[in-house]
């Protein structure tokens, strides 16, 4: 029993991170995968998925009432998605810094849509927003068992 791990524990979340049809289309699937490999997060579920239009809703339920909110779901549920959940102490708000700002103009240089993309609409990739949201969109895109715990290898070289 390792209690140095029972401190850090109290903080270790879950994000869902999706890469979105048009990641996918461009090929940005390995790319957008290694930022959160290489920064020292845990991948405990991946698949490539097509969205059906009421699970993308009940995803963006919030934005129900915005004038692009059609727009969304059409392009969300365009072509196949990656589907990721994340573990790590704090992944949810670095997951957000990683990824970068909605408006892919506005994200700085070294984020995801930083790097890669040019429109709000077409912003290649998700990433929850709140510890909440990880464990309920996790729960909504993954079935049971597609879920994995493990631990890396590398864990003992990521944290004292
Ligand atoms: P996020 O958390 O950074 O992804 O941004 P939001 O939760 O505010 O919005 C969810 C997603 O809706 C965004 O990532 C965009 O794909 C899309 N979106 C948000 N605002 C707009 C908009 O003004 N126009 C269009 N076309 N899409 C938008
Ligand atoms: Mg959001």
């Amino acid at each position: 029993f390792l209690p140095h791990l029972v401190a850090s524990m109290e903080e270790v979340e879950e994000t869902y991170i999706m890469v979105k049809p048009d990641g996918v289309q461009r090929g940005l699937v390995g790319e957008i995968i290694s930022r959160f490999e290489k920064k020292g997060f845990l991948l405990k579920g991946l698949k490539l998925f097509q969205c059906p239009k009421d699970l993308a809703e009940e995803h963006y339920k919030d934005l129900k009432g915005k004038s692009f909110f059609p727009k969304l779901i059409d392009y969300i549920t365009s072509g196949p998605v990656v589907c990721m959940a994340w573990e790590g102490v704090g992944v949810v708000a670095s997951a957000r810094k990683l990824i970068g700002a909605t408006n892919p103009l506005q994200a700085e240089p070294g984020t995801i849509r930083g790097d890669l993309a040019v429109q709000t609409g077409r912003n290649v990739v998700h990433g929850s927003d709140s510890p909440d949201n990880g464990k309920r969109e996790i729960d909504l895109w993954f079935k049971e068992g597609e879920v994995v715990q493990w631990t890396q290898a590398q864990a003992p070289w990521l944290r004292e």
